[in-house]
């Protein structure tokens, strides 16, 4: 039988738990140790770590600090791994947690962040839905049933100091462009709710001033929101720090291409069955800098839809040119 080796009580707060963190930082000591070859289980909490609850009102997504988030199991140290090489992840199987077969989608308030059409659904919403193994209903969207394809939004290796401190100067020069823009252009470090795994104390407080914050994804992976990177896909991570510390979480039942509402997946807490491997000296070998995703074999088939017809016309009459996000706003139906 497969060893289980980070398991989450979703009962708890996450930050009890010393090997989930929700920041990217070198000196986060490694949740436990494998070696080339080995699988593994790894369960997840979701994104929010149970903040969202599975009830019928909204205010949760619209309250929601999300300096706490995501929270991410690991990392995972593999043995002989060095900077340089590429660390292979083969994602085995992905399911839900038997006491938590439900998941939430959301869109998040103007007033805390908003998503990509804040502008026109300015309200914090949110629809939970079951699961029936690789379908799922939801109460709140009535008539609809589909099959998911769960996949982690969230999987990646620990940056080392250099590509740290990179990460910070470059986020923080993007915010400097417009420090008061809703949404934030980035997120910079955020200590006070910073969760840095098994670290306390003073070590702890310096590592929380400097941790990147786990959005948006970067030369190491992290926030990458494939939504066809599900069981059976391969992904090829750079190493930056001995060990690599692979973390992942944030898993969705769903995803569309791309999360138009910020919260656009069906996000749930549960499992990833794993295998990793190395590529010695690939970095160079294969001239990569950040990681290659290989997708699974296989896919649902999407193939009794419907489609809808946009035109570059906006909600007040107005014309514009081959304009695409207005046409893909007013082709759909909810928006009209
Ligand atoms: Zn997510």
């Amino acid at each position: 039988m497969t060893d289980t080796l980070i398991k989450v009580d979703l009962t708890k707060s996450p930050v009890e738990n010393e090997n989930i963190h929700n920041r990217w930082h070198p000196d986060i000591p490694m949740a436990c140790w494998v070696k080339p070859g080995d699988d593994f289980i790894l369960e997840t909490f979701d994104w929010t770590g149970g903040y969202i609850k599975n009830n019928d009102s909204a205010d949760d997504v619209r309250d929601i600090d999300l300096s706490t988030v995501h929270y991410l199991s690991g990392p995972v140290g593999v043995h002989g791994a060095e900077p340089g090489d590429l660390l292979v992840v083969d994602l085995l199987d992905i399911g839900a947690k038997p006491d938590s077969e439900w998941g939430f989608n959301g869109f998040f308030s103007k007033r805390n962040g908003g998503g990509f059409l804040t502008e026109h659904f300015p309200l914090a919403q949110k629809s939970i839905w079951d699961f029936h193994g690789m379908f799922t209903t939801s109460r709140h969207v009535p008539g609809v049933k589909y099959a998911g394809l769960i996949h982690p939004g969230l999987i990646g290796c620990l940056p080392d100091k250099p590509m740290l401190e990179m990460w910070n100067k470059r986020e923080q020069a993007l915010i400097d462009t417009d420090p008061h823009r809703v949404p934030g252009l980035a997120n910079p470090p955020s200590p006070g709710t910073a969760h840095m795994g098994k670290m306390t104390g003073e070590a702890k407080a310096k590592a929380a001033a400097e941790g990147a914050r786990t959005v948006p994804p970067r030369e190491h992976g992290g926030n990458c929101d494939i939504k066809d990177l599900s069981r059976g896909s391969k992904v090829f991570f750079p190493v930056y720090m001995p060990g690599a510390g692979l973390s992942v979480g944030d898993l969705h039942f769903s995803q569309g291409d791309g999360e138009i509402t910020f919260c656009g997946a069906i996000e749930m807490a549960g499992w990833v069955h794993m295998k990793v491997t190395l590529i010695k000296g690939g970095m160079a070998k294969y001239g990569i800098k950040n990681p290659i995703f290989k997708p699974s074999p296989i896919t649902p088939h999407y193939n009794d839809y419907v489609i809808f017809e946009g035109i570059s016309v906006d909600e007040a009459g107005k014309q514009y040119y081959l304009d695409v996000p207005t046409a893909r706003r007013a082709s759909t139906p909810s928006s009209t």
